[in-house]
């Protein structure tokens, strides 16, 4: 695997702060690499889970949904013995299931239960929360204005904690299809993953509509989501092209192409793979803009960085607008489980000496 040390050689190196005229130098053919960028904490959270469940458990352990929306990260746990299913149904009764870390309705919790699976709950601790404010207001009987795209399993688990009290606004041309009962009652969350200024623009229209409307009492976007766009608004406006690496269904994946593409970058594509770059995209370009969604780990940008220097795109500059320190542990009934396999293997270990 190639480093970003090893690329950064004979670059400016590391930039901490914003992108200005005086801070790059005119030099042809570069790159400036987002940082943050790839994997955040529930990203790496969820996938550490399914690698100890199977080292725990034995293959195979099965995943309802993508564990997270990246093609490599799948591809590379079906290898080792996970599987993957839309559904519980799909599962065998009695085995071992992980649920993704974009959450699950309570009824899949209920339909684990009813076939007897052992369900492991890798939700990330951020969908989380939201989930907890949901159910917090419905039971004040508050109507939920629940900002989200249509169809994402994040806002299909969080609608359904509280589904008689949630409403899906996707997006602000939706706003003038809200009703709500009481207009003195009424609060607005959000999916984690959105962009963070059609949210706001979102939440101006419904604030202009209603104007008692209540804010989540703090933010739903993740920090991950809201550091991966502040940097990739920051590079966007020096670059002929910004390649991020994400899948067509990973939503933060997604908003750094649309949000690069609005803060002034000439054009923008998605790429879940080195190879699928066309060199027809970087003919004339001189900047070549680099990240990566939530979901992506770094050795495929790494790829994407050789393979953008083997186009004459050698010199790389780490911009940095944020470190990233959060991690998660992994969920309480792994831990549980992974911690009595040890005393047992202690135990065993014990009665042979
Ligand atoms: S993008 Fe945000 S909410 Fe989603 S898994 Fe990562 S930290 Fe959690």
């Amino acid at each position: 695997m190639v480093s970003v040390a090893a690329l950064l050689v004979g670059a400016a190196g590391t930039y901490h702060g914003g992108v200005t005229a005086d801070s790059i130098s005119p030099v042809r053919k570069r790159v400036l690499l987002a940082k943050p960028r790839g994997y955040c904490a529930g990203v790496d959270r969820a996938v550490q889970t399914v690698e100890e469940a199977l080292k725990l458990y034995g293959a195979p352990v099965y995943v309802r949904k993508q564990i997270v929306h990246n093609k490599h990260v799948v591809t590379t746990l079906e290898a080792a013995g996970a599987i993957f299913v839309e559904e519980n149904e799909e599962v065998p009764e009695g085995s071992t299931v992980v649920f993704s870390a974009h959450g699950v309705a309570p009824e899949v919790h209920e339909q684990a239960r009813e076939r007897r699976l052992k369900a492991i709950d890798a939700t990330c601790p951020l969908v989380t929360k939201v989930h907890h404010e949901a159910k917090r207001f419905a039971a004040d009987d508050y109507d939920i204005l629940l900002i989200g795209h249509e169809g994402h399993e994040e806002v299909i688990g969080t609608a359904g904690e509280a589904p008689a009290h949630i409403q899906l606004v996707d997006g602000p041309d939706d706003v003038d299809n809200v009703v709500v009962r009481d207009p003195a009652k009424v609060v607005w969350l959000s999916q984690t993953t959105l962009s963070v200024d059609e949210t706001m623009e979102t939440v101006a229209r419904l604030k202009t509509k209603l104007p008692l409307l209540q804010s989540p009492p703090s933010d739903d976007i993740c920090y991950a989501t809201s550091n991966r766009q502040h940097v990739i608004k920051e590079i966007a406006p020096e670059c002929d092209v910004v390649i991020v690496v994400g899948s067509t269904n990973s939503s933060n994946s997604v908003r750094l192409v649309e949000v690069a593409l609005g803060a002034g970058a000439r054009a923008g594509h998605l790429v879940d793979f080195a190879s699928e770059i066309q060199d027809e995209w970087l003919e004339g370009a001189t900047t070549v803009g680099v990240s990566s969604g939530a979901s992506v780990p770094e050795d495929l940008v790494m790829e994407v960085l050789a393979h953008l220097a083997d186009r004459g795109f050698g010199e790389v500059t780490e911009f940095t607008t944020a470190e990233e320190r959060l991690t998660f542990s992994l969920p309480q009934e792994l831990r549980r489980d992974m911690k009595a396999a040890a005393a047992a293997r202690a135990a065993a270990a014990a009665v042979v000496a």
